[in-house]
């Protein structure tokens, strides 16, 4: 039911397998930013942010 906000690191050109899903943008965005410092050591800025935005779709929630 509904649609789900996702970010696949891959669609970032990275080989890595996350996949970070939220029905809320700002979560999802908090949820990548933690992962790209954590498993990537990238710095978290607006620069980040907007490329997290552009990679960022909706799919169909799986239930
Ligand atoms: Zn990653």
């Amino acid at each position: 039911m509904g649609k789900v906000k996702v970010v696949r690191c891959s669609d970032a050109g990275l080989d890595c397998s996350f996949v970070g899903r939220s029905e809320s943008e700002e979560e999802l965005l908090n949820q990548v930013a933690k992962h790209a410092k954590e498993a990537h050591g990238m710095e978290i800025n607006d620069e980040l942010i907007q490329k997290v935005r552009s990679i960022m779709h909706e799919e169909e929630h799986v239930s």
